[in-house]
């Protein structure tokens, strides 16, 4: 069987040992006789399965007593709107930094909800890179202060957190999670689609400080919406996404076993600077993100033209690597190059980079 080393932004690779288990587990789970997917979201079983992701990812990210883990639904775009609806209940003001796509993403959601103070931007730097901000600007009544960790589209990432004092820090991690160590005990809420790097699309991630749940209204709230509710029943309100969650399981069990967040950080750190270097090196290809920012996950670059851009794709797709063209407000191509990406697909894109830029130097 043939595998591709496939550099998609998301959902992505998976690790192989992870798929095998999968197979390996589908007829019969645990001596269960039927698949997860078979299995009442109930059953002793089932709830095992939950409870051990959720061991597994507090051991991952050392999440402290005092923050709940949920595993819920709709994926990352949803708690753009969740978060403000949970949290912006006290004043009702939010700052926002405004880093990229989906990070004005968030802020037009959560805006129907609270309001909005987008404290930076760096929109007109074409999102090369994460905004400046002045701590003067943040606003010390707001409910929350929301940023993007990683910046999928346009490939940057914050090297440092902005200090907000006691207003709660909520971060979007989708693109980053598991992926850098973070201390979680200086956020208030962190969400993250597992899609990327925690499992598979249908199954979001949301730590949650245990005094940011319970401020919305139950008389007005959705009980799918409110995070108590969800807390309360150990995201087991309604049917959850039950194979995602056990995709989950198996994922953090495979980072623990190699050896957790900050292994896996090393690596990442390893393969980011295989493919910025050979890019760095290049007379032909452009990275997009400014050097100080730019994220471990995914590297945004550019050949000469459009027609350049294309051609590569084409070449590397004929290598056995593919999705990496780039988001269309970007162009050019982003290599996603999350945790189960190993360093030899990085290896291989490099000398598809290198010989590419040989191929065309030579036409002129
Ligand atoms: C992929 C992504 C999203 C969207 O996630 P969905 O689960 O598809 O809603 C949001 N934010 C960031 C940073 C992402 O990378």
């Amino acid at each position: 069987m043939q595998r591709v080393y496939n550099f998609s932004p998301g959902p992505s690779m998976l690790p192989y040992e992870v798929l095998e288990r999968a197979q390996k587990e589908l007829f019969s789970y645990g001596g269960s006789g039927m698949s997860v997917m078979e299995m009442s979201h109930r059953s002793k079983l089932y709830e095992d399965i939950v409870k051990n992701a959720e061991a597994s990812l507090r051991a991952l990210m050392g999440i402290p007593d005092g923050y709940r883990v949920l595993f819920l639904q709709g994926g990352a775009t949803m708690q753009f709107a969740q978060a403000a609806m949970n949290l912006g209940t006290g004043s009702g003001k939010a700052d926002y930094i405004d880093s990229g796509n989906f990070a004005s993403g968030a802020i037009k959601e959560a805006g129907k909800f609270v309001k909005m103070h987008v404290v930076a931007s760096s929109k007109e730097a074409g999102y090369r890179r994460i905004p400046a901000w002045d701590a003067a600007d943040f606003d010390a009544e707001a409910d929350f202060f929301h940023i993007t960790t990683n910046n999928t589209v346009y490939g940057t990432r914050y090297t440092q957190l902005p200090e907000t004092g006691s207003v709660p820090l909520v971060a979007d991690m989708s693109s980053n999670i598991l992926a850098e160590v973070y201390d979680v005990g200086k956020f208030g809420l962190i969400y993250a689609g597992a899609q990327k790097n925690a499992g598979i699309a249908g199954v979001t991630v949301v730590i949650v400080r245990d005094d940011l749940i319970g401020k919305a209204d139950p008389g007005k709230m959705p009980r799918m919406f409110d995070y108590k509710e969800l807390a309360e029943t150990g995201s087991l309100l309604n049917t959850p996404c039950t194979y995602g969650i056990y995709m989950s399981m198996l994922v953090f069990e495979h980072l623990k076993k190699l050896g957790g967040v900050a292994a896996m950080e090393k690596i990442n750190r390893e393969k980011a600077k295989l493919l910025y270097a050979a890019l760095d090196d290049s007379a032909y290809f452009t990275p997009y993100a400014e050097p100080a920012h730019r994220s471990l996950m995914n590297v945004t670059f550019h050949a000469p033209t459009p027609e350049g851009d294309a051609a590569f794709v084409k070449y590397c797709q004929a290598k056995g690597i593919v999705n990496i063209k780039g988001y269309r407000t970007v162009g050019g191509m982003r290599a996603s190059m999350y945790n189960a990406m190993p360093v030899e697909g990085v290896e291989a894109l490099v000398r598809c980079v290198k010989e590419f830029e040989a191929k065309e130097q030579k036409h002129v």
